[in-house]
């Protein structure tokens, strides 16, 4: 739908429900609690949400990269929506043998995390956990008390499972046990539940899923070893309806096919963590030896495929100014609101758009259409947005009361059956019908009257 609007007037916004814990603009204050809806993955405002980031090495081996410094720089250089902890459980120096040690580490990871206002995985990291189902569950229970309030922590309960156990035997009665056990005290944080071979068979779960919900399954796979029949099997799960986690993905052999495997997770909104934030001489690691523990990581310190991974984080999620939303231009009504000054975290001065062409120079990157308006004292109008998608404006009043809306608007489509909704403080308060104006510059004025606010 391509519907230009000049000025309506409403009020104050939608969403920013867990704002007050997260800082203004990062991806949690974006996006809020995730949920599934069919094969999707949706944030609180309903919208499909995609996360790109990084995991971390195994804590047992890396210790010393699970600190708050690295997250920080992981969030501020690379512009992670999410990372991943993950917590190595098996080995001498895993969380049985050391679970107070191993348990900090991801302490650590989490609550930077939630600083930062990202998301973060909370890894069972090996493959047979089906032996340590009762660790497993004591485990998640104790994150779920102390993190299930929080809308960035994501449990994923299952690294990689064997090849060899049986998902209908074996790993959905494990998935099922600690899914309940989570459930009994976090309702609604997402869980990833693995599947047989490394998590390359998800349709056995769509098959015979986990009951529950806000439940997703993983995808796993590295370029060089994995390519279309892995592909195919993740299609036909998404197909089948179950929505897919590639917590984990990497480099293992030739790079060839890596903007197909990309352009894959991002055809299919698929949220990701790459693997690994580490030094070791091996295909999938970000960082060259001698690499600091704690960020501050020059262009020289990235391996090759580190930098074209940071690369494609940078540009995964279309990126908001990062202006305070405090700082956000509060208009006041009654008065005069350009559509063009939505919230969306940029100073009022810069107007990114997609399409350079029509805007004198300024642009909005958020995949909301800016251009110059010939209306009266109009500068700019917002030309498109998607289906589905809204503008939210922080208006104070001088006084409650009951205001009229006054939109201008021009179409040169066939818009009778179309309207403008107006939401207040996230509830429905009108339905502006609007007409063809029999242009795309071609003004008028469309009102409802009697709104209170
Ligand atoms: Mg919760």
């Amino acid at each position: 739908m391509k519907l230009i609007i000049f000025l309506f007037i409403l009020s104050t916004s939608i969403g920013y429900i867990n704002a007050q814990t997260a800082p203004a603009n990062s991806p949690v204050a974006r996006h809020g609690a995730l949920k599934t809806q069919g094969n999707k993955i949706l944030d609180e405002h309903n919208k499909i949400t995609s996360l790109a980031g990084m995991s971390f090495f195994w804590s047992q081996w890396s210790g010393e990269y699970y600190n708050e410094s690295c997250v920080n720089w992981l969030v501020s250089d690379w512009e992670c929506g999410i990372v991943r902890a993950a917590m190595g459980v098996e080995s001498d120096l895993g969380y049985l043998k050391f679970p107070s040690v191993e348990k900090q580490k991801v302490f650590t990871i989490v609550d930077a995390a939630i600083k930062n206002g990202i998301y973060v995985l909370i890894d069972w990291h090996e493959e047979n956990a089906i032996y340590h189902q009762n660790d497993a569950i004591a485990f998640f229970k104790e994150m779920a008390t102390k993190y299930g309030n929080y809308p960035n922590v994501i449990y994923e309960i299952y690294n990689e499972p064997l090849d060899s156990y049986n998902w209908s035997t074996q790993l959905k009665p494990y998935s099922q046990a600690v899914v309940n056990a989570i459930r009994k005290i976090d309702p609604d944080n997402l869980i990833i539940i693995g599947n047989r071979n490394w998590d390359q068979h998800p349709v056995e779960c769509a098959l015979d899923p986990v009951s529950g919900t806000n439940l997703s399954y993983t995808l796993h796979f590295y370029v060089g070893t994995h390519g279309q029949s892995l592909r195919d099997e993740a299609s036909a799960a998404l197909n089948l309806g179950i929505p897919l986690f590639v917590t984990e993905w990497g480099l293992w052999g030739s790079d060839a096919e890596l903007d197909t495997w990309v352009s894959f997770m991002r055809n299919n909104h698929l949220s990701w963590c790459n693997w690994d934030i580490n030094t070791k001489a091996e295909y999938s690691s970000a960082l060259n030896p001698g690499a600091s523990s704690t960020g501050g990581w020059s262009q020289s310190n990235l391996t090759s495929i580190g930098s074209k991974v940071r690369d494609y984080i940078i540009g995964w999620e279309p990126n908001p100014c990062t202006t305070p939303r405090s700082a956000y231009k509060t208009m006041t009504i009654p008065g005069l609101i350009e559509a063009e000054n939505y919230d969306n975290g940029c100073p009022d001065s810069v107007y990114f758009d997609a399409d350079a062409t029509n805007q004198g120079g300024k642009y909005r990157n958020d995949g909301v259409d800016i251009e110059t308006c010939t209306d009266t004292n109009a500068g700019y109008n917002v030309g498109y947005i998607a289906d589905g998608e809204w503008l939210e404006y922080s208006l104070s009043t001088r006084k409650g009361g009951t205001y009229d809306i006054i939109a201008r608007v021009a179409s040169s489509d066939n818009v009778q059956s179309k309207s403008i909704t107006i939401i207040i403080d996230g509830k429905k308060v009108a339905s502006l019908p609007i007409n063809q104006t029999g242009g795309w510059q071609t003004w008028q004025t469309f009102s409802i009257k009697n709104i209170n606010i």
